[in-house]
């Protein structure tokens, strides 16, 4: 599916192996826009936001809106808001993170731009604050960073929890979704696949966390190395991350207690 005429992208110059091409910025609307998330305060990133804009016939930024705190979406927004003198709006739970924000927002709040609104999902799991930003009419969601073009969300422990994440994918199932817009990577054509290819992917990682428990492996390191096998230098720590959140949710569910720095199955798993 293509994006629909009044959703324009500028992706940031900042590419990673985190980011991965970098992260995709997004303008919504005709006239009067809507700006989702804003990741560098450099002049070229604004240059290139506003010259999208521009492209797209539309005449001003009303607002700028963040899917979370994470500096690759939210570092040049106070740039931008001072740049075209968009009101900046964060999730209420981060009121006050940047120190200029001119409203909030929480779940199923409805956000105007000029030709349609958005409605703000809040979406826990990878930030607590998370948002996505579901339109409608297209049935268009912006999905930040929990769901990307291609690779899995980061589940950074303790912001980060996996309990909600699993909650916030199959929240994300019950809406009608043709298309999602990721915060980072390419367009998502077949949504409802891709989230249940997400859910899947958790479930199989919690199986191999509880395996790798019955085999007698007690330590995030060890339970790591043991499930990612060829999991690369950069990405361990990352990989550790998941094999945390995924113990803190067994722990959540009683089925498994941590003494010192192990981790132990509880009952019959
Ligand atoms: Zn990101």
């Amino acid at each position: 599916m293509a994006t629909p005429a009044h959703i324009g992208r500028f992706t940031a110059n900042n590419p990673g192996i985190m980011t991965l091409q970098g992260t995709n910025q997004y303008v919504v609307g005709k006239d009067s826009v809507v700006v989702i998330d804003v990741a560098l305060s450099a002049d070229s990133n604004l240059d290139g936001i506003i010259e999208q804009v521009e492209a797209m016939g539309a005449k001003k930024i009303e607002k700028i809106l963040l899917t979370h705190i994470h500096s690759d979406h939210c570092a040049g927004a106070l740039a931008l808001r001072k740049r075209c003198g968009a009101k900046l709006g964060i999730h209420r739970s981060r009121r006050g993170y940047l120190g200029g924000e001119d409203f909030q927002y929480d779940d199923n709040d409805r956000i105007t731009f000029g030709g349609g609104e958005l409605r703000v999902l809040h979406t826990p799991g990878h930030e607590s604050g998370h948002c996505c930003f579901y339109e409608g009419s297209d049935k268009v969601l912006f999905s930040g960073d929990n769901i990307l073009g291609y690779g899995t969300a980061v589940i950074h422990p303790p912001d980060g929890n996996m309990t909600d994440y699993m909650e916030t994918l199959e929240r994300l199932l019950g809406f009608d979704i043709s298309l999602i817009l990721p915060g980072h990577g390419p367009l998502i054509g077949k949504p409802e696949a891709k989230i249940r290819e997400y859910i899947k992917h958790r479930l199989e990682r919690e199986q191999q966390v509880i395996a790798a428990l019955k085999s007698g492996r007690n330590g995030i390191g060890e339970m790591t190395q043991w499930i990612y096998v060829d999991v690369s230098a950069a990405l361990q720590r990352v990989a550790e991350f998941s094999v945390q959140a995924h113990l803190e949710k067994l722990m959540r569910e009683g089925r498994v207690k941590k003494e010192g720095a192990r981790y132990l199955l509880l009952g019959d798993n």
